[in-house]
């Protein structure tokens, strides 16, 4: 969307009429090179004017950029990626330039960003899992999807997660997307995933798994899951693998849900996919079954992940209440998709596992954060279009008179830094594409930052 005139520069916003005269270029970092990170990079550069540019430099912590796209979004959908057109078209528009194997708080400072452009935007998602808090979280066999997620797409920091498929029964716990990723990669037959990015470990290991049951666990009822419907509405048309789902415990939820009111339309949309999942024929060796109303409260095991129990709950007044009835299911491996919490940058206070903010806008500071840093970790990617566009306004309006530019490239060349340059990046890009093209893949994904640095 590009902004109008008037809405970039508010009327009565007169600090804006006095340096409007001659072109201004304000310099703005963006930390973070994911859709949050890109979404405000787009939104700055459709607000320019004749008088009015932006440079962007665009500092990302790994040698590759694309964010959730690159090491969240689960290798079976693949349309989701799609949405790096986009990204690359941002980053090769005039103004832009990327500095990849930069990290803030370790190769500069905050302030030292602060003081160097005219404003600073905090784009580094949430990538620490949120933690049960039962015991037995830590036992082996027990891990975050924020640590499987990425180990199964390549990101150079997990490619050594310990991850044991050696059980029949997994657990996954949450009932959002991630959980139903989490759920179809454990549950898919490893050949559906051979003609996609799946990292090599994660399909070698996947190839040798012994998983067949994977039972996804959600605390509240099916009216509350967090699921959405077009990710529901695939399940049944796996084609290795069915997927359970009690229809009683459906019709009741929607029974429920209907004595409140008429049911919203994303609700009502979520109930019927579940339903047709529940009606959907069965005759697969490979299970994935869901259930409701059931709160983790103890993982049990001697070496490891040997068993989970579970809280029984009921609804009562749209809230889950415990009934004080328990069960267990044994399993080898629990994994817990919960939401995630952004990890702590120096010189910023977080509340609520995100950075403390007004819409987006750092009290007292030239800084801004957006996407899952400013708003925690919610919405799909295309959220992030309209959230970061809303803070870009804010920024604009705040923005004063435009500092001296300073290269961040002269500051990191001073440190020794190696950074890697959008051209480079390219370069890591259309070697790994091709390397895929060999083996009928859209990419073969590189996990070592050495390779990714040595290929310049
Ligand atoms: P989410 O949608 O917020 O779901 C988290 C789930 O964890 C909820 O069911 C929540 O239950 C449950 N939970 C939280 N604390 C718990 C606890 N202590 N014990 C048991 N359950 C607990 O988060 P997410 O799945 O991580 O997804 C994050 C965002 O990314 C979402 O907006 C999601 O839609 C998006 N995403 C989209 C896609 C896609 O479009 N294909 C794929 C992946 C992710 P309560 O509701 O009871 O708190």
């Amino acid at each position: 969307m590009r902004l109008t005139a008037n809405e970039v520069f508010p009327k009565g916003n007169r600090r804006f009429k006095s340096s409007r005269l001659r072109v201004t270029e304000f310099h703005i970092a963006i930390v973070g090179a994911g859709p949050a990170g890109y979404f405000a990079a787009q939104a700055l550069q459709n607000a320019q004017t004749e008088d009015l540019k932006f440079s962007i430099d665009m500092i990302e912590r790994l040698p590759t950029p694309w964010g959730l796209v690159r090491s969240g979004v689960a290798p079976d959908h693949p349309k989701i990626k799609t949405v790096s057109k986009v990204f690359e078209k941002i980053a090769t528009t005039e103004g832009f330039q990327l500095f990849c194997n930069v990290e803030l708080g370790k190769d500069m400072s905050l302030v030292e960003l602060q003081e160097m452009y005219d404003a600073v935007v905090i784009a580094t998602g949430s990538s620490r899992g949120r933690k049960l808090g039962i015991p037995g979280e830590d036992l082996p066999g027990s891990l975050s999807a924020a640590d499987f997620v990425p180990w199964y797409n390549a990101h150079p920091d997990y490619v050594g997660v310990d991850v044991q498929l050696d059980c029949e029964t997994a657990v996954v716990i949450g009932a959002g997307n991630v959980a139903m990723d989490v759920a179809r990669m454990l549950a898919l037959e490893p050949h559906e995933l051979d003609p996609t990015d799946t990292a090599e470990h994660a399909l070698i290991n996947l190839h040798q798994s012994s998983i067949r049951k994977v039972h996804i666990f959600g605390r509240r009822g099916p009216e509350h899951a967090a699921f959405t419907s077009p990710e529901l509405r695939e399940l049944p048309k796996l084609e290795h693998t069915d997927v359970h789902i009690d229809a009683h415990q459906i019709t009741a939820a929607k029974e429920r849900a209907e004595a409140q009111g008429e049911l919203p339309k994303d609700l009502k949309s979520n109930l019927d996919a579940m339903l047709a999942i529940a009606e959907a024929e069965k005759n697969h060796e490979r299970s994935m079954y869901f259930h409701f109303l059931a709160t983790p409260l103890e993982i049990k095991g001697s070496e490891r992940v040997e068993e989970v129990i579970f809280g029984i709950n009921r609804v009562e007044n749209d809230k889950a209440l415990p009934t004080g009835e328990t069960f267990s299911i044994q399993c080898g491996l629990v994994i817990s998709a919960i939401g995630y919490e952004s990890v702590e940058i120096p010189g910023l206070n977080y509340e609520n596992g995100r950075v403390k903010n007004q819409d987006g806008r750092v009290e007292n500071t030239n800084t801004y954060v957006v996407g899952w840093a400013k708003r925690g970790p919610s919405g799909v990617i295309g959220t992030n279009k309209s959230d970061s566009t809303d803070v870009m306004k804010l920024l604009i309006e705040d923005l004063e008179d435009a500092k001296p530019k300073k290269e961040l490239s002269s500051l990191l060349s001073s440190r020794g830094v190696v950074h890697l340059s959008q051209g480079q990046w390219e370069k890591i890009n259309a070697a790994e594409v091709s390397a895929g093209e060999v083996v009928g893949k859209p990419r073969l994904k590189f996990t070592k930052r050495e390779e990714m640095l040595g290929l310049q």
